[in-house]
């Protein structure tokens, strides 16, 4: 008999899928149909990108558009869930999903966008005091916002943005070097923005301690979500984070685009000190249609929020809050990390026999869902070979880095075994 705990088969994955698992809501998501290989499906590795659609959504957006059909501009108040108060909705599962209080949560506009918002009230250079640290390998965009963020408030960004980078020959960061570079720093520094979980590497960061790190110098603490949220268990509110966004379309399937989440820490909520942009919909909703010349903010994260939301995009939000709701964050986790422990099993195995080595962190505090492979070949055509040969949706960042995020509301041990199966026929021309 087959030793199973070093066995890298097919067998063991549907034997480790037969076990029934609550987390496990893969009949409530369409699972796109594989253009290549021998199953029909895909085994979809690319959540952490974009997450699949909840078989629920397209209902809830039929309701809202129906709404709008039999209602008109009444629909603002008349409809089954009125547009005014819609995002209202969203308040309570998006804080239990950050671990915050319903007030210091909104779901307004994009990702980005709500970083320039929060860059606005939490970046507040002085002479002295006007640095920036993010990560050397911040997502693009995060780093793009805060350069113009620098540069609109009238300082270099090549002096005022301190960018992290790992120790040489290291891929991922420690936090005693955040720590570090925080002390070094101390008086220059006025705002950290660093991703919970690293976009390349999927080294989750130490956020309690280097959000210490940051306030024992002086400075606001923010983090970027996009790849924590919904993936790993979040205590925002606790952790005495100053400010956060993420977007909903990764982890959290709310579909391409989908509106995004910002987090202000409660301390902040009633500061009048505290600058900030704001629109009609910043104001008192019990005032809002008086149309008064001054707004009257809210203590709450509303204030931060300008317009009237995008209805037919917030549903689809509302639809898939409400899975993470029913499953609950740390029982997702202890899936996510049993199918990412075998996913990394599968690939150590492969290691022995091809120049593959896996950069994400492998201790349970410092990785999520995903696993971030380095590769001996030109990672966009390895993945596009996935795709067409296996039917694998994986993703790449140039040159060399294939990402494997085995989302666990949809994702099975088999898709994890069909991963590594096919990176090993890729890469070795052989069977795992
Ligand atoms: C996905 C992602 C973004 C994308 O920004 P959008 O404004 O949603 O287009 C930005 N930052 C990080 C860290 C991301 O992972």
């Amino acid at each position: 008999m087959a030793d199973v705990s070093t066995d890298t088969g097919e067998e063991r994955a549907l034997a480790l899928d037969a076990t029934d698992d609550p987390a496990s809501r893969r009949s409530d998501f369409l699972i796109p149909p594989a253009v290549g290989g021998a199953f029909p499906l895909t085994a979809y590795l690319a959540g952490n990108s974009l997450g699949l659609q909840p078989r629920a959504t397209r209902a809830e957006l039929m309701a809202d558009l129906d709404a709008w059909e039999e209602y008109g501009v009444r629909g603002h108040t008349e409809a089954d869930r009125p547009w005014v108060s819609y995002h209202e909705a969203l308040r309570e599962p998006s804080a239990r999903l950050v671990g915050a209080r319903p007030d210091e949560v909104v779901v307004m506009n994009t990702l980005t966008v709500n970083l320039h918002l929060l860059l606005a009230s939490f970046y507040r250079p002085t002479s002295i005091r006007h640095r920036i640290v993010i990560e050397d390998r911040a997502f693009s965009s995060d780093s793009y916002a805060v350069r113009s963020h620098v540069a609109l408030r009238g300082h270099d960004p090549e002096t005022a943005v301190l960018r992290l980078r790992p120790r040489p020959g290291e891929d991922v960061l420690r936090t005693e070097d955040v720590a570090k570079t925080l002390h070094d720093h101390a008086h220059s520094i006025a705002t950290v923005l660093m991703g919970g979980v690293n976009y390349l590497t999927g080294e989750v960061m130490d956020m309690a301690e280097i959000t210490a790190a940051g306030h024992e110098v002086g400075a606001l603490v923010g983090w970027d979500l996009a790849h924590a949220a919904g993936n790993i268990p979040l205590h925002l509110h606790d952790w005495d984070v100053d400010f956060a966004a993420w977007c909903t379309y990764k982890y959290l399937n709310s579909g391409p685009g989908a509106v995004a989440g910002a987090f202000i820490h409660e301390r902040h909520l009633a500061e009048p000190s505290t600058p900030r942009l704001e629109g009609w919909w910043s104001t008192d909703p019990a005032s809002r249609f008086e149309m008064r010349p001054v707004s009257e903010p809210q203590h709450s994260a509303d204030a931060w929020s300008l317009s009237n939301p995008p209805i037919f995009a917030m549903g689809p939000v509302r639809t898939s809050l409400q899975i993470f709701d029913e499953v609950g964050m740390d029982a997702l986790r202890a899936r996510s990390l049993r199918l990412t422990a075998y996913l990394r099993e599968l690939l150590d195995a492969l290691a022995q026999r091809a120049d593959i080595a896996i950069v994400t962190p492998a201790d349970d505090d410092h990785h999520g869902a995903q696993l971030s492979v380095r590769v001996p070949v030109d990672a966009a055509d390895l993945v596009e070979r996935l795709s067409s040969n296996w039917g694998v949706v994986a993703d790449d960042r140039q040159p060399d880095i294939v990402r494997l995020a085995p989302a666990p509301l949809y994702c099975t041990y088999h898709d994890c075994w069909r991963a590594a199966e096919a990176l090993s026929w890729e890469l070795k021309g052989e069977a795992l």
